[in-house]
């Protein structure tokens, strides 16, 4: 049995080709393989692209997911890792996470400092990733993001500091294991359920609101046609009054709209009685995140509609394994 290595680009493949003229994607799935030190199972490299992540087009994130999804399933597989550019790695985790159904050990890890930087700990995350795919340990945990040692479960884990090499946290949960030298160890498991899945619809929107905003920009992706829209709200997903016909219209007009939150952790509950508070938005027949970050919840509500889903089949598909 081997464990797939799946390339993607990223920070973590990333050299200055030229001095001052800055890093760009370099590393080849060989430059990472000849780095590995020596006891790790057989590993087969897959090259899916070679890009910053913040250029991921939905057909690359599908297209890694259909791959990903076939060395699941393969019998020569037992783990896989993937090296992804941290900016958009917990979208792709999450995607994997919800529509990738198996035990099998899915790893991503990245680098936040480029190759020939001072202190580029890429090979050491890679090396832990790895450790993480082998171990019996972490099959069934869903996937998982391992960098800086610690394991983060994909539901739970975002990119929370700009620089830092221990960017990656789970806001409310902390992390789920670490990799203590060749050691791997878990703290807890996530509860994981993986959704039916046909292919994404591209057209949902995310908007984050702030203090005193007006709504032209949800009416202005109505009128765009958006099928879907993640409004991350304040608080505890709350919105200003104002904003409640522009909601109404969209659910009565079929458009799927989710509430989340633009704090960093927390469900979508609140005991107030005002408009634009929890129980007036559930009124208006809207979803609720159930602590998924905004980009998350964009992500399940592609997945979701790609199904195509007629009346209470949204809420069913879109609730299915969330709570
Ligand atoms: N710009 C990089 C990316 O591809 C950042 C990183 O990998 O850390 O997301």
């Amino acid at each position: 049995m081997a464990i797939a290595l799946v390339t993607t680009g990223g920070t973590i493949a990333m050299k200055e080709q030229e001095v001052g003229k800055g890093a760009v994607p370099t590393l080849t799935g060989a430059d990472f393989l000849s780095r590995l030190p020596p006891g790790f199972p057989e590993i087969v490299v897959e090259e899916h692209c070679n890009l910053p992540s913040s250029h991921f087009t939905l057909e690359i994130l599908w297209g890694l997911r259909e791959r990903v999804m076939n060395l699941a399933a393969s019998p020569d597989i037992e783990g896989i890792v993937i090296t992804h550019g941290t900016d958009t790695m917990e979208e792709t985790a999450y995607l994997l996470d919800i529509t990738i159904p198996t035990e099998k050990p899915i790893v991503l890890t990245g680098a936040m400092r480029t190759v020939g930087e001072p202190g580029y700990e890429g090979f050491a995350n890679l090396v832990a990733a790895l450790r993480t795919a082998a171990s019996e340990e972490a099959s069934g945990r869903g996937v998982m993001v391992v960098m800086n040692e610690e394991i983060h479960a994909a539901r739970y884990v975002t990119k929370g500091h700009t620089l830092s090499t221990a960017t990656f946290i789970s806001p409310g949960w902390g992390p789920m294991g670490r990799v203590d030298g060749d050691r791997v160890v878990f703290a807890w498991r996530p509860s994981h359920k993986t959704i039916p899945c046909n292919g994404l619809e591209e057209k949902v929107c995310l908007i984050k609101l702030g203090v005193g905003m007006g709504d032209e920009i949800l009416r202005f992706a109505l009128e765009q046609g958006a099928r879907g829209v993640v409004l991350e709200g304040m608080g505890a997903g709350r919105v200003p009054h104002w904003w409640m016909p522009a909601i109404r219209e969209a659910v009565g007009q079929g458009v799927a709209v989710v509430i989340a939150s633009r704090c960093p952790a927390g469900r979508i509950y609140d005991p107030y009685g005002y408009p634009g508070a929890y129980r007036d938005l559930r009124k208006a027949g809207v979803l609720f995140a159930e602590g998924l970050n905004g980009q998350k919840a964009r992500i399940r509500l592609m997945v979701v509609l790609g199904m195509n889903p007629k009346g209470e089949e949204l809420k069913e598909l879109w609730y299915n394994g969330l709570r």
